[in-house]
């Protein structure tokens, strides 16, 4: 199975499985910072939850996946006890258009990262890897 095709199956897994509750909002500690304290917390959980499907989502959802940044506190709160942090990794891989759909989100250029790539790829290599992969 191909990687985004991986994606889209455990996205649709999780989604499928969440309720929107929106329990893994009110402990999160990003929506004052994200400019959504006033949101209804089940309103931006399905808002995170359609990112995930490829739904149209609401703002306030797509703009707490774009905040998450991984504290994890979501996970204790979930009554499905699903693993809230992974589902928003995967809604921002799917945000930033990691299965081919258009972004949804700004995607942040960078210049050097297959520079960087490759350095950290070559650390892991034997000379005689190098001089076949280069
Ligand atoms: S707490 Fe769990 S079930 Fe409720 S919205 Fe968050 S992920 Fe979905």
């Amino acid at each position: 199975m191909s990687h985004p095709a991986r994606l889209l199956a455990e996205s649709a897994r999780l989604a499928a499985a969440c309720t929107a509750c929106g329990e893994c909002v009110k402990v999160c500690p990003m929506p004052a910072f994200a400019g959504l304290p006033a949101a209804e917390p089940a309103l931006v959980a399905a808002g995170m939850r359609a990112v995930l499907l490829g739904q149209p989502a609401a703002p306030e959802g797509v703009a707490w996946v774009a905040a998450c940044t991984r504290s994890g506190q979501c996970n204790a709160a979930c009554p499905e006890r699903l693993d809230v942090a992974f589902m928003l990794r995967l809604a921002g891989m799917r945000a930033k258009g990691a299965t081919g759909e258009a972004p949804l989100v700004a995607v942040k250029g960078d210049a050097g990262w297959a520079s960087r790539v490759k350095a950290f790829a070559r650390m892991t290599m034997t000379e005689e890897e190098q001089a076949k992969w280069l």
